[in-house]
């Protein structure tokens, strides 16, 4: 009796694998199958992929499947599903180990209109861009992160222009400067000298927080960077001109002069006014040398709303744009720059930026970087 039902479990077992076994070889190559499904959805062969090369195979890692088209292949696996790689993007992949490499297996299609023409697709381990300027580089873990915290190819890091490269710690390059990741510290970056494109708030703070600028020269009474200073310089001989003449109040201000300053504005108001008014050392504009506040001869309504409609603030609202200047903290953008409107401060960002800021009517540095507000520390 007890061998008799033995049998028959063997049996069961046996008829329900076979069952098993005809259900599932190859499915993600059938006709109904998952990648036939992204094809069709592609526009099949009148589509970028054209016509199949193969008959496609399976056995890859995590069971995947891959199916070859005159114009790129669809992969797919059960977790990732199935997803078409081409062009740059698929050269790239590719270079990296396809999905045996670090980025794993495409979770989505290639997407273009990003900022200058560029194009890019999610992948199980990070993402993978192409531009036309700047080629096509993946960007993945801490260091992705950290450069999606600043915009993404929209900040002032731009668009990768290498891999993360790794030994005791990992750099990666990009179009404006380098970030790191080191395990025992903090995240870091640097800028090239001549980008002046560096987003500095209250919840990004210069790199290191003691960071000082590789050349300061003199405007006036004050000190700036050299792209800077020959850009102010320029406003200011052409405001005089046409008779608006313009004063600088307060430049570069190094990370112990911004201690000193925001220390001497708790001590009046306390910390939760001073940080209204006033950055915390490592925290503020004037660290980059890239600001500068200005006045009128004589000083009226100095640092105060008021300067708005004055000589020297109407001619910066009007024409900072034309020497790479735009006034940082707009009138009631507070929610996102984390500071009262200051009419007088103006920072240089180069004569690209600030045009296009303008032509855009984009207010603030963070919008135009598509950064996240930074209302508060
Ligand atoms: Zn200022």
């Amino acid at each position: 009796m007890t061998t008799l039902l033995r049998r028959w479990a063997a049996i069961i077992a046996a008829v329900l694998l076979a069952g098993a076994l005809g259900a599932s070889p190859a499915s993600a190559l059938d006709d109904g199958g998952a990648i036939n499904a992204a094809y069709q959805r592609l526009g099949g062969s009148a589509g970028r992929l054209g016509n199949p090369i193969d008959a496609g195979r399976c056995g890859l890692k995590d069971d995947g499947c891959v199916r070859h088209y005159q114009g790129g292949s669809i992969h797919f696996s059960r977790a990732s599903g199935a997803h078409a790689t081409w062009g740059g993007i698929e050269a790239r992949w590719a270079g990296l180990g396809w999905e045996t490499g670090h980025l794993g297996y495409a979770v989505g299609g290639e997407r273009c209109g990003l900022r200058g023409g560029g194009c890019y697709q999610d992948f199980q381990g990070g993402k993978v861009y192409w531009s036309p300027a700047l080629g096509t580089n993946p960007v993945w873990g801490a260091i992705g992160a950290y450069w999606a915290s600043y915009g993404w190819e929209n900040g002032p890091f731009g668009y990768p222009t290498s891999a993360e490269v790794c030994a005791a710690r990992c750099t990666q390059s990009f179009w404006g400067g380098q970030i790191t990741w080191n395990p025992n510290a903090p995240m870091s970056y640097s800028l090239w000298d001549w980008n002046p494109l560096v987003a500095v708030n209250k919840r990004r703070p210069l790199s290191p927080l003691t960071y000082a600028p590789p050349s300061l020269v003199w405007v006036g009474t004050q000190q700036m960077r050299a792209d800077a200073a020959g850009a102010l310089r320029k406003m200011i001989s052409d405001a005089a001109a046409a008779g608006v003449p313009i004063t600088t109040v307060s430049g570069y201000r190094s990370y112990s002069d911004q201690a000193a300053l925001y220390g001497s504005y708790v001590a009046r108001y306390g910390q939760a006014y001073a940080d209204t008014i006033s950055a915390r050392p490592g925290f503020s504009e004037h660290q980059t040398g890239l600001a500068m506040d200005i006045g009128n001869p004589g000083a009226p309504c100095g640092l105060q709303a008021c300067f708005r409609d004055t000589p020297a603030g109407r001619f910066a609202a009007a024409n900072a744009w034309r020497y790479g200047f735009i006034v940082r903290y707009p009138d009631g953008f507070q929610g996102i720059t984390g500071y009262t409107f200051e009419p007088w401060h103006l920072r240089y960002v180069g004569t690209n930026a600030a045009a296009q800021m303008r032509s855009w009517g984009v207010p603030t540095l963070e919008q135009y970087f598509l950064m996240a507000a930074a209302p508060g520390y």
